[in-house]
């Protein structure tokens, strides 16, 4: 220790309360790298290069107006002006429990409804809610990069299944039984999924949820993109096809994706009445309820009818062809044809191991620096989805960048 001297403290002793200065459960959470990926395509744009975004996983569509409306008229309401109740405003609830009932025919009560900030805090609250230390989750991989940071949060462990490009990116019941054990509480499942765009048909989800219930696990299902789904697919929500996982069975869900409102902050849980009674408890302290301003904005998109999805889901689909299509013309790009969200998830393996511009390139991780380097397009490495060699492509971007970012790929791997 050196000694105090008038304008400088003695030094600390090494292993005091203050050498762990973050906590391990908050120090070991890694960055969000899609967010990291669109940051740093966003800094160089506002430098005036002309990047082109295949990172950001959101519309690039503005909120309907109808949506913008309701709020610009909240605002002025002192009423919109205070907290509402920890839950959610008991309107906004009863609208969700009916959208529901509409769009997946799953019948909730209101009490069953918690409303949080994005879809995001409702699986961060879920999982907080479900897990005790040590207890297991299954998670499917390529996973959504929180999901296993919510989970570990949570105090719980991800066990992770990989399902590659050879069975679409979809994992079968035998995958699943194969990593369970006895610690095994939850399974969570995404269909259409980010990052693959996969969509379990409604056979795959009865085997998948027949499975949860053999073994008496909780399912955590994310209906996020249960408006994107292209090709017809049979599909649908897991408490409908399953509906005696109803007990069991968390669904989250929210405005962002469906109404192009990630900027809004409006999301929700759907459970049990206990599991969301536990998980309201714990908002009431940590965030109190979302902006009543948002929730006012979610209330008039959740209450009118799906004409923003349908026309954004048309653009969409037509991106989806042209990418996958153009993707599917460069050497050593293996792309499937996702069926739902907005992501196209190639295999790349076969541009790795390979010299460019005097260096070897070994990963997707470098892969996907030297692609934004080179001819400034933003993508994530599949390092990002505990997939290795592989990229996500969100093509939730305008046609015409989207033509240009992938022509520029592939005169870089030409
Ligand atoms: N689930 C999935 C699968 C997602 O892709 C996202 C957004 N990227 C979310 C949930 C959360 O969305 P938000 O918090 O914006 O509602």
């Amino acid at each position: 220790m050196t000694p105090a001297t008038p304008d400088k403290p003695a030094s600390q002793p090494v292993s005091g309360p203050r050498s762990h200065r973050v906590s391990g459960r908050v120090g070991g959470i890694a960055e969000s790298a899609t967010l990291k990926v669109d940051a740093k395509a966003k800094a160089l744009k506002a430098e005036g290069r002309p990047v082109i975004g295949f990172g950001a996983g959101e519309p690039d569509f503005a909120t309907p107006d109808y949506v913008v409306e309701a709020a610009a008229e909240a605002c002025r309401d002192p009423k919109n002006h205070r907290y509402t109740p920890a839950g959610g405003l008991p309107e906004l609830k009863k609208a969700i429990a009916e959208k529901t009932a509409r769009d997946s025919g799953y019948d909730v009560e209101p009490a069953q409804v918690l409303v949080t900030n994005g879809g995001k805090q409702a699986i961060y609250a879920a999982f907080a809610a479900m897990l005790d230390p040590g207890d297991e989750v299954i998670v499917p991989a390529p996973y959504w990069t929180t999901y296993p940071e919510a989970i570990r949060l949570a105090g719980g462990v991800p066990v992770e299944v990989l399902a590659d490009e050879t069975q679409d990116y979809k994992v079968t019941p035998e995958q699943l039984e194969a990593a369970r054990t006895e610690r095994t509480k939850v399974l969570l499942f995404v269909s259409p999924s980010n990052p693959t765009g996969s969509v379990y048909t409604a056979d795959e989800i009865r085997e998948i949820g027949q499975w949860v219930e053999d073994h008496q696990l909780w399912v955590l299902t994310d209906e996020i993109y249960e408006h994107l789904v292209y090709d017809g697919v049979d599909t649908g929500s897991m408490p409908v096809l399953c509906p005696y996982l109803a007990d069991n069975c968390v669904v989250v869900n929210g405005v962002a994706k469906t109404y192009a409102m990630t900027g809004w902050r409006v999301g929700w849980m759907i459970g049990p009445q206990d599991l969301v009674k536990a998980a309201t408890n714990l908002q009431s302290h940590a965030t109190s309820n979302v902006a009543n301003v948002s929730q006012r904005a979610a209330l008039a998109a959740v209450s009118g009818d799906l004409a923003a999805v349908e026309e954004m889901k048309a653009a969409f689909d037509r991106r989806r062809r042209t990418i996958v299509s153009m993707l599917g013309e460069i050497d050593g790009v293996v792309c499937p044809t996702p069926q739902g969200a907005f992501y196209a998830y190639p295999q790349v393996k076969g541009l790795l191991g390979k010299e460019y511009g005097g260096r070897v390139i070994d990963t997707s991780a470098d892969l996907a620096e030297y692609i934004l380097e080179q001819v400034e397009v933003a993508v994530v490495p599949g390092e990002a989805f505990g997939s290795p060699g592989y990229l996500r492509l969100s093509y939730a971007l305008g046609d015409d960048d989207l033509v240009e970012g992938i022509t520029r790929l592939q005169k870089l791997f030409s």
